[in-house]
């Protein structure tokens, strides 16, 4: 899977911040704003400052859109990411999430931190979305500008429920570090790693993120913050050892004051759903994408990553929904 990180990222930006309102206060609506008619749907994304919650929100609104003539009405819920997503999705609270392709995968086959609770077999994938990159924001005066150097420093992993901190413990070990090498392992969630990382609390921080994002441009152009290239032998192995991670690179001028390209560890971000969930549910949702998928796809520049070829095939790791099929069928992209 081929994908770097870049490119129309300014007139995004503006967008970005303009729908962002929209989607917070319309998320924000009651749940009996639904109507007797109407039956409801969540999609269970991340945190504000993060992609998923726009990629979930820009859903919904093209379901939404809809709503008097299929029926449907669709919600985001705020979450600490990938792990908060499955948690969720198995216990029934959200009919939808957005996940990363390495926890969906251990998440089905019960491996890693879903081993306590046992394989899923009743996950289902509805489309990949975009690539996603484990990034590594170091602080101007943390001295650290190779990943080795991250060793003895104060890093930021993300929330606990965050596939991104998930992801960073499987690199630690693939790299052999444990958490003994590291003076503080936070769980700041990305609203609150500027100020920290502004103000040399924390000496790093990391994310698995699309680019480009707010958070990201944030700490670059606050108080220059680097991106740090993800690379080495440990990095090499994973990509080798594992079919769900790839190596990219976020392309130079992605952000302002980012002049080099900077390798990075890369996967797929999905939304996916169980067996569960409605077939014309689905089928709904994946219409409200698809028929207009131009239109989609331009909200952000990471929506446009993928063709649909690759949106229905790439980085799913569980099969597909019967809802899904069925459209995709329809469509000749299965
Ligand atoms: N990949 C991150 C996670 O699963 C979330 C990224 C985002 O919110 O955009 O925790």
């Amino acid at each position: 899977m081929g994908t770097t990180f870049g490119g129309r990222f300014r007139r995004w930006r503006t967008t970005a911040l303009c729908s962002f309102a929209l989607i917070v206060s319309f998320a924000s609506l009651p749940v009996r704003a639904a109507g007797p008619d109407l039956s409801l749907i969540s999609i269970a994304t991340g945190n504000r400052s993060g992609v998923y919650y726009f990629a979930g929100g820009t859903i919904c609104a093209r379901i939404n859109a809809h709503r008097w003539q299929h029926g449907i009405r669709c919600l985001t819920q705020e979450t600490g990411g990938s792990i908060d997503n499955l948690r969720a999705l198995r216990t029934g609270s959200a009919t939808f999430a957005i996940v990363q392709s390495d926890w969906h995968h251990n998440a089905v086959l019960g491996d890693e931190r879903f081993e306590p609770v046992g394989p899923d077999r009743s996950l289902r994938s509805v489309f990949a979305i975009y690539a996603e990159a484990l990034t590594v924001v170091a602080g101007r005066e943390s001295g650290i500008v190779r990943f080795a150097d991250l060793v003895g420093k104060r890093v930021n992993m993300g929330p606990p429920g965050s596939g991104g901190r998930a992801t960073m413990e499987v690199v630690m070990d693939a790299v052999g570090w444990e958490a003994g090498d590291f003076p503080a392992l936070s769980s700041l969630d990305a609203s609150d790693v500027s100020d920290a990382l502004c103000e040399g609390e924390i000496d790093a921080a990391i994310f698995t993120i699309a680019h480009p994002n707010l958070a990201v441009e944030d700490l670059l152009t606050s108080c220059g913050a680097q991106l740090i290239p993800v690379e080495g032998p440990g990095i090499t192995g994973l990509v080798a050892e594992r079919p769900y991670y790839f190596a990219s690179t976020i392309s130079g001028s992605t952000y302002p004051n980012q002049r080099d390209s900077v390798p990075v560890l890369a996967l797929a971000a999905s939304l996916v759903t169980t067996a569960r969930t409605s077939p014309t549910e689905v089928y709904e949702l994946v219409k409200a994408v698809f028929d207009d998928l131009p239109g989609f796809q331009d909200a952000h520049p990471a929506f446009g990553e993928f063709t649909a070829a690759q949106m229905v095939t790439q980085g799913l790791s569980a099969p597909l929904h019967s809802g899904a099929l069925r459209y995709f069928k329809e469509k000749g992209l299965q």
